[in-house]
């Protein structure tokens, strides 16, 4: 079957407003728009109708009339040719029931959604009911439709050209600072603010403060997630945030040297320009002497993961004070300081964090040991290994969890009494 035969059997069975009768030709001649292309084709046919009057005046009429029943009015003229008084009574489109002719209606009625939310991106989607997309199917098999788009396209495409002309928005459909779902027939609209990232590194002078809240949410907002995140929750107005560090130290182990570095995120803000210099500025006032926060930044969801993996990767650099059960010569730290370099830890889960964490074997690198004899039964030591190894269990051995441990190689009790992080690997 021709394509004239295809479209005649198609709007006198079926009928179709222009944009779903142009949309089943979507991809060829591509310079048009679907509802320019079926207005044409209508035309085309109603031009068909009009030399079939002599011929075959029956095969005219019926033709003729679908036209006018799928709104294409110049076909009244052709029926008035035909000496017809119809009534001639509008059907609605068999595909989307006149929804594509509202989409100017769901784009205003999208763009008054995003009062009171800043936001320079948007990406449109829409959902449509599988009834409909069924029935687009039906036309495609039934005529063997070979070059049309799903309605959900010219659905999107159509409303977020509308959007962007109304609003002045940019359409990005990769990193949206927030995303419209429209549903197709009613046209109402749901508003996903997607989530702002924020990164940065901080240095802790003192212990006692801890990394992220604890599980029950005492309030006391004493963690670092807090004292960073809060001031960008607010600024943001959004409604939570999560804290992603690369790694973490106990609440009292002290972070120093260039700073661990860290994502926060902010969920569905309101607001996206931050004063990030100011709230850097007011935290590094307010916690003087405890807490720092350096290069406070945006960040993006990718940071996310890098932070996650370095995290894990990232190389780390202690010093830890150790207090032993007995004296150390001189010439053994020195034999033990040798034996510490260059090896394969095999670390069991250690006993303190067991309730939190899976009992596994991590194998971890420790790369550098520098031992200094504070007096004769304390140590300084400075270790350079992999992240993710635990340098208090490292010390004691965690009964016999951790081989080697510093306890095992110095044939003596040891215990980490002080311990600070004093590098950690630049990641993002
Ligand atoms: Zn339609």
């Amino acid at each position: 079957m021709g394509i004239l035969e295809t479209c005649k059997s198609m709007i006198v069975e079926y009928a179709l407003c222009d944009s779903c009768f142009g949309r089943q030709f979507a991809s060829l001649d591509r310079g048009f728009g679907n509802k320019e292309k079926g207005r044409a084709l209508k035309m085309l046919l109603n031009i068909h109708a009009q030399t079939m009057i002599q011929s075959d005046r029956k095969g005219a009429l019926k033709l003729a009339k679908a036209l006018a029943e799928s709104g294409y009015e110049p076909s009244l003229v052709t029926l008035k040719k035909l000496r017809k008084k119809l009534e001639i009574v509008s059907k609605p489109c068999y595909i989307c029931s006149g929804s594509m002719s509202r989409l100017s209606e769901f784009a205003a009625t999208a763009a008054s959604s995003l009062s009171g939310i800043e936001c320079s991106t948007i990406a449109v989607g829409c959902r449509v009911p599988l009834e409909v997309e069924e029935k687009e199917d039906e036309l495609k098999s039934r005529f063997k439709l070979k070059h049309g788009e799903n309605i959900r396209y010219e659905v999107t495409r159509e409303i977020g050209a509308q959007i962007e002309k109304l609003m002045g928005k940019k359409i990005n459909k990769i990193q949206p600072d927030v995303t419209l779902i429209v549903s197709i027939p009613g046209g109402e609209t749901e508003v996903n603010i997607n989530p702002i990232f924020f990164k940065g590194k901080y240095r802790k002078l003192i212990g006692g403060i801890p990394q992220t809240r604890a599980p029950w949410h005492d309030g006391s907002g004493g963690s670092i997630e807090e004292i960073i995140g809060k001031p960008l929750l607010e600024q943001t107005k959004g409604e939570s945030m999560k804290f992603h560090g690369a790694g973490r130290e106990d609440a009292d182990v002290r972070m120093t040297g260039r700073g661990r570095p860290f994502v926060i995120e902010i969920i569905r803000p309101k607001i996206r320009t931050v004063d990030l210099a100011g709230i850097q500025e007011k935290i590094n006032r307010e916690y003087d002497g405890r807490l720092q926060v350096l290069d406070l930044s945006k960040a993006d969801k990718k940071d996310v993961s890098k932070v996650k993996i370095f995290g894990e990767k990232a190389r780390k650099t202690y010093r830890a004070l150790i207090k032993l059960d007995r004296e150390m010569s001189e010439a053994d730290l020195l034999q033990l300081e040798s034996k510490l370099e260059n090896i394969t830890i095999y670390q069991r889960t250690p006993t303190r964090v067991l309730k939190r964490r899976g009992d596994k074997v991590r194998q971890k690198r420790l790369y550098k040991t520098d031992l200094k004899m504070v007096s004769p039964d304390t140590i300084e030591a400075t270790f350079q290994c992999e992240g993710g190894l635990y340098i208090k269990e490292l010390i004691n051995g965690d009964a016999g969890r951790t081989r080697p441990s510093f306890s095992e190689l110095a044939e003596r009790e040891a215990q980490c009494i002080e311990l600070e992080v004093t590098d950690i690997e630049e990641c993002i």
